[in-house]
């Protein structure tokens, strides 16, 4: 992994709380999701020096691939691996750490039962491994999926209900006990989309003769559907700062790169690299609440 990048404080990152011992810790299915959902928030919290670590449980090994592109990898999940290596070195992560499951499919797909798949693992297990993690990290904030998991992917509502399972646990002594001194994070968010974006965009495809239930790369993303989930937007970040570094981690995943021709791709894309926006799940959120920094209000963290 390349060293650790700084970016001078800039007029758009001011308000985001520098490193001091902070520890983030974002917690994803597939490598790529660090990237393209949450690259911007990663890459400015490690540029002002705090410690942001990736637990992936996959290694995507069912991602789809340009067979062009698999060359001089042994499998998907080798390449995948690789690209996320590449990717974390742009956004400056301290470490990138897996859970040791499978990529599940999309929904309703025969590997969904495969037994490595994450989304066939017990809930009690996954949130076992996550607990470890917590309690070795340390982070005051943690990021995951919304309970749909962004669109539905399994992986994803499989890593969101684990993550908050383990969020609880990992402070009490009598959940998992594992030689570990126990640590309760302050906070905890779900990566979300803006709902009114979201709902603009599918008027926009409609427009342009697009079908919106047939969305992304793989055309298996229904974005109608998603656009029926109401989750608030509680932190909106700022991710311009470090715009050039989402977009060098986001040329890392060659083989996952999402389409952006057209002009609403085009639309939403520059969207979500100006911001990426979350619900605070923990500590409880009054309705209003508006965050520009995800460690708002964390204080110190306590000694072991
Ligand atoms: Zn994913």
């Amino acid at each position: 992994m390349t060293p650790r990048p700084t970016v001078p404080d800039s007029r758009e990152g001011r308000g985001v709380t520098a490193g001091d011992e902070r520890t983030l810790l974002a917690v994803l299915s597939h490598p790529d999701d660090e990237t393209f959902g949450t690259g911007g928030t990663l890459a400015l919290y490690a540029s002002r020096g705090v410690d942001v670590h990736l637990l992936c449980a996959t290694r995507g090994e069912l991602g789809t691939v340009a067979p062009e592109l698999l060359e001089g990898h042994s499998s998907v999940g080798d390449l995948r691996v690789k690209e996320l290596e590449c990717a974390a070195g742009h956004l400056g992560l301290a470490g990138v750490h897996f859970l040791g499951y499978r990529d599940s499919g999309m929904a309703g797909s025969p590997d969904n039962r495969h037994p490595q798949a994450l989304a066939a693992a017990p809930l009690d297990e996954v949130a076992a491994r996550i607990v470890s993690w917590i309690r070795r990290l340390r982070p005051q904030v943690v990021i995951t999926f919304d309970p749909i998991g962004g669109y539905h992917h399994p992986d994803h509502i499989a890593c969101h209900n684990a993550t908050v399972m383990a969020f609880e646990a990992a402070g009490d002594p009598a959940r998992y006990p594992d030689g570990l001194a126990t640590h309760r994070p302050e906070k905890l968010y779900y990566i979300t989309f803006h709902r009114p974006w979201l709902r603009q965009g599918i008027r926009l495809l409609r427009l342009f003769g697009r079908d919106p239930r047939r969305w992304g790369r793989n055309r298996d993303i229904d974005l109608v559907q998603i656009a029926q989930s109401e989750f608030p937007v509680h932190a909106r970040i700022n991710i311009r700062p470090v715009a050039d570094r989402k977009q060098r981690a986001s040329d890392c995943h060659a083989s996952q790169q999402m389409p952006r021709q057209g002009l609403v791709g085009r639309w939403l894309m520059r969207l979500s690299d100006a911001e990426e926006v979350y619900m605070r799940a923990h500590p409880g959120a009054a309705p209003g609440l508006h965050e520009r920094d995800l460690f708002e209000g964390v204080g110190p963290r306590p000694p072991r």
